[in-house]
């Protein structure tokens, strides 16, 4: 194997290992939970903070009601009881009762609407944990697979860094620093010849410079200083 053809590969070898490394950085970036799990939990928090919100509130008018009842049926007593005579007094017994009433029927009121809102919450509560529980399934499953792709591209990995180092041990020294040079500066510094022209620069060859790509081991472009190949 010629040394260009050497070089070539490392260089091949090198573009593979840099996109699997970008690849990796990718994958782990993936790793956690994701922005729908996030919201899921979020709102199965929310929903759970709501509902009992509105249990403990209508528990609370629960009370409220047994205790104007409590009272009503105090004051009925005393206003039916025929112990009290007194016009005025009666009056007033008439008035509390009446709005103890009022104040009955309001508390009423408020617990049917509260008992509607306790009931559409319960529902909205019940399927933000089933939202939850299903995201929290399916982030199981990707994290999982997630891992496993990472892990196997970091033994593609070690594999990869092995061929390359075996590949550089069989170039000689001074050929794979003026590799290095080359790519520091060029970036990629095997350049391979296409229609008579540098691939790395897309000038056209002299036809001398293509017979010596052709017959010399490392003859480089006049133009770009990149090693030139051809097949
Ligand atoms: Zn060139």
């Amino acid at each position: 194997m010629s040394v260009v053809i050497k070089l070539l590969e490392l260089q091949e070898l090198e573009i593979e290992i840099a996109a699997l490394e970008k690849a990796i950085t990718e994958a782990r970036s993936n790793l956690g939970e994701s922005q729908a799990l996030k919201k899921a939990r979020v709102d199965a928090v929310k929903w759970d903070n709501h509902l009992r919100q509105l249990t403990s509130r209508q528990k609370d008018l629960e009370l409220q009601s047994q205790e104007l009842d409590a009272k009503l049926k105090n004051v009925n007593e005393k206003l039916y009881s025929g112990r009290v005579t007194n016009p005025k007094e009666l009056t007033n017994l008439q008035q509390e009762a009446d709005l103890l009433g009022t104040k009955a029927a309001r508390v009423d009121e408020e617990t049917i609407a509260v008992m509607e809102q306790t009931e559409k919450a319960s529902d909205a509560c019940k399927q933000s944990q089933h939202t939850l529980k299903e995201e929290e399934d399916s982030s199981r499953i990707e994290q999982k697979k997630l891992k496993e792709e990472i892990e196997d591209m970091l033994q593609k990995l070690g594999l990869l860094k092995q061929r390359h180092a075996q590949m550089s041990g069989e170039i000689p020294p001074q050929v794979l620093q003026q590799y290095e040079r080359i790519k520091m500066q060029k970036g990629i510094a095997v350049a391979r010849v296409s229609h008579g022209s540098c691939g790395g620069c897309r000038i056209n060859l002299s036809t001398s410079q293509l017979q010596r790509v052709r017959n010399e081991p490392l003859e480089r472009c006049a133009n770009c200083g990149r090693i030139l190949f051809s097949e």
